[in-house]
């Protein structure tokens, strides 16, 4: 037999192997997640720009694994969109961020919408808008306090099926916004066919503000096309002081990111809420 010293393409496939294997922990173990009680949710406030109040916060899922810690969602929610583990995953993160906002009300400081994520494969599934309409009913959480999130991405498949969900939420009061808005293909006036509330404005762009003109011209250009279709805009990742003045200048709705506040775990966002009243 031959002899291969370690070189370099040896390390490359043990770094390829590591990979793969910790994807297949990721697929292996999710399964368990839920029972097992190791999903969190952290919320970040998203702030009215016009008031400085929060007006909503954003529910972003964690994952607690036992051996490999915390496990952040760009490392489980494509694995779980892949095995179909995220209709469980998103059933629960919604269930969880209503039940929690009602909670918040319940405590008495001022009400705010929660806003969850949902992926493509959760709204493509047949019977979606009822799970949320279920949950809603269960919590006792008024639909006018929950905000969906979803992706471009989202409008380029099952037009019609996803339309008409989308329709029947809205029926019902419950606010729906275009996430990371300006990274996928679509036109804001293909938008208009859809009954979004809200344009998310992805973060890359917020950025790019302080860096170039482009990262400007493209911001304004998206809230005041926004404004002409009556839908409001918020702000994703803000990180400082010059970005915010830009968009308020801009007269940008709603702003969120680090500068404000980083995702946190349900206590110290109720303690931070309860401190700015
Ligand atoms: P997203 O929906 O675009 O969420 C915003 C992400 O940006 C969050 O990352 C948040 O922590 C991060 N962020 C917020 N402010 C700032 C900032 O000022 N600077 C920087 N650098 N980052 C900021 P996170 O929590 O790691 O979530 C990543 C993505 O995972 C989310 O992106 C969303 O697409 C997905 N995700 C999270 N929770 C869920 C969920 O419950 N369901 C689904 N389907 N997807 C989720
Ligand atoms: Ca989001
Ligand atoms: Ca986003
Ligand atoms: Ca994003």
């Amino acid at each position: 037999t031959k002899k291969y010293k370690r070189n370099s393409y040896t390390i490359y496939s043990e770094e390829l192997d590591q990979k793969a294997s910790y994807k297949l922990a990721i697929e292996r173990d999710l399964k368990q997640a839920i029972e097992n009680d190791e999903l969190e949710l952290y919320y970040q406030p998203i702030i009215d720009l016009n008031t400085q109040k929060v007006i909503a916060a954003e529910a972003l899922v964690r994952w607690h694994h036992p051996e490999l810690g915390l496990i952040s969602p760009n490392d489980f929610i494509a694995v779980a969109e892949e095995s179909g583990q995220i209709i469980p995953i998103g059933t629960w993160v919604l269930k969880t961020a209503c039940r929690q906002n009602k909670q918040w009300q319940d405590s008495g400081i001022p009400p705010f919408k929660v806003a969850v994520n949902i992926s493509t494969k959760q709204l493509q599934h047949y019977d979606f808008v009822e799970t949320v309409i279920k949950i809603l009913k269960e919590t006792a959480l008024e639909p006018q306090w929950l905000e969906l999130e979803v992706t471009e991405s989202i409008l380029l498949e099952d037009i019609e099926f996803i339309k008409e969900s989308l329709l029947k939420l809205k029926e019902v009061a419950i606010s729906l916004s275009i996430d990371d808005f300006g990274t996928g293909y679509t036109s804001l006036s293909y938008l208009r066919q859809y009954p979004f509330d809200k344009v998310k404005i992805d973060r890359s762009f917020i950025e790019d503000i302080n860096r170039d003109l482009n990262g400007k011209r493209i911001t304004s250009a998206i809230i005041s096309l926004a404004h002409s279709l009556n839908m409001s805009v918020v702000a994703e990742g803000i990180e400082n002081q010059s970005q915010l003045e830009y968009l308020s200048e801009e007269r940008c709705d709603e702003g969120q990111g680090y500068f404000f506040s980083r995702p946190m775990p349900v206590d110290s966002l109720h303690l931070d809420l309860l401190e700015k009243e």
